[in-house]
């Protein structure tokens, strides 16, 4: 439970200003269409249910839970659920659009929506939270579908909530029509129909993003040093898999404190121990705690934010000491970071494209279900690097050729691909 929700709920109410924000800017720079921009600027549709649950205790409550369709123009709506106290509609539209540019980046035939119910998990049961899960899946109804809008995991839901969703929805269509829709989410567990490669693709494609960075830079990763803020899914994958490459992590930060040891923190060991101490890694034997203002002064050559939005501010932009920061959370850093981060000379892999592999995986599995295939983990890792890596490929070049920054490059190789589709299929009528 976040220790400030208010300040936080705050926060995020301007999250779609920061998506328009960077929209406008790169729109500006390459001339959009003017039709295309007018179309994009917009979500297509806007989903509010209210809903029923029973509690353990026999009493009812009442859940608000969400789900925004930014655009459909390259594939189906896809996007992740999230649970969390500061969920809003704000929140969930910024979230929606920046899905839309993230399948058009890495090319994969997807739209973006994204969706989540206002609630912390954590005050509720296992029995409450699929009663909640499957409550919201059927007032969504038909709002989502396996060739219409696919759920995924994001902020606190994971493969068994996907399951529940998967399984509800399926209870709802005729029993011959069931098989051939278990791809209406993906992230589900492998056993249910989920993909090899899906949990830890987020944090896989980020590692991908910051060796092809390295690469480019020449830079050494073995001997360097960095820290992560969020050591949930993406946080703890992306650690994981940076351990045989030789950096050094220093320090993480979650919800319930931070921990900090100069000489590296393992990250298979922490995670054990966050798992037994009920999900946070304060507390690590061994290591110190930080104040989060030392922690964001770290001295180290890269930062992985891997929680939430809105971290890397006015306030903490100054403070960070990194060549390098590497966004696998989504809106980590808002306007005024990223212009102080542009000052300052620190490079940025913006999360439209360093996060993608969560949904280059989905979308594997989604094929995988279409064609009740199995694909063994080696060709799903190959896949991913090679559409991760192009993206990020496109990216630097546009920001080269230009001489702009990433994100702004980001968003102009995503705006020129759906202004390329809309000029070909053209606006009905
Ligand atoms: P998660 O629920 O698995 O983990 C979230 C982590 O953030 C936890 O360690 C939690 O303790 C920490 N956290 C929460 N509030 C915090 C706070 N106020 N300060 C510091 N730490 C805090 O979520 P996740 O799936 O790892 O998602 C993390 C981020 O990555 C989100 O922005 C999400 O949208 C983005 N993302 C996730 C995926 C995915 O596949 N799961 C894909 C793309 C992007």
């Amino acid at each position: 439970m976040p220790k400030d929700i208010s300040k936080l709920q705050e926060s995020s109410s301007s999250l779609y200003a920061t998506v328009q924000n960077q929209f406008d800017r790169a729109a500006d720079l390459m001339r959009l269409d003017r039709n295309v921009r007018s179309i994009l600027s917009k979500t297509t549709n806007e989903i509010i249910v209210n809903f029923p649950v029973k509690m353990d205790s026999g009493k009812v409550e009442m859940f608000t839970g969400y789900r925004v369709q930014h655009n459909n123009a390259l594939g189906p709506y896809k996007g992740g659920l999230r649970f969390h106290p500061a969920v809003n509609i704000d929140e969930v539209r910024a979230l929606a659009t920046w899905m839309t540019w993230k399948s058009a980046i890495v090319r994969i035939p997807m739209g973006g929506a994204k969706g989540g119910i206002q609630m912390d998990p954590s005050h509720y049961s296992c029995g409450e939270l699929e009663r909640i899960t499957r409550r919201f899946t059927f007032a969504l109804g038909y709002n989502i579908g396996p060739e219409y809008d696919i759920p995924a995991p994001d902020v606190n839901t994971n493969s068994q909530i996907m399951a529940w969703i998967m399984d509800t929805y399926l209870s709802t269509m005729p029993a011959h029509e069931r098989n051939r829709c278990v791809h209406v989410v993906t992230g589900k567990p492998v056993e249910a129909g989920g993909s090899l490669g899906r949990d830890k693709a987020t944090g896989q494609g980020i590692v991908f993003m910051i060796m092809e960075w390295a690469r480019q830079s020449n830079f050494r990763l073995e001997g360097s040093s960095y820290f992560i803020q969020g050591f949930g899914n993406v946080g703890a994958w992306a650690a994981r898999l940076l351990k045989p490459l030789g950096p050094r992590l220093i320090a993480v930060e979650d919800i319930g404190g931070r921990t900090y040891n100069p000489e590296g923190l393992d990250p298979d060991a922490l995670l054990r121990y966050a798992k037994k101490k009920g999900g946070s890694v304060a507390g690590y034997p061994g290591a110190k705690s930080l104040s989060r203002e030392a922690f964001f002064s770290l001295k180290a050559d890269f930062f992985i934010p891997a929680a939430l939005e809105n971290q890397i501010t006015a306030e903490t932009a100054p403070l960070l000491t990194v060549r390098l920061v590497a966004e696998g959370a989504n809106g980590p850093t808002n306007p005024e970071g990223d212009l102080i981060l542009q000052k300052r000379g620190i490079s940025l892999i913006p999360d439209i494209i360093c996060n993608a592999g969560g949904v280059i995986v989905s979308y594997f599995e989604w094929l995988q279900n279409k064609r009740s295939e199995f694909w063994p983990l080696e060709e799903i890792d190959r896949k991913l690097k090679t559409l991760i890596t192009d993206g990020f490929n496109r990216v630097s070049a546009e920001a080269e050729k230009r001489a702009i920054d990433w994100r702004t490059a980001a968003y102009i190789v995503a705006l020129r691909h759906l202004e390329k589709v809309y000029r070909e299929r053209g606006i009905f009528p």
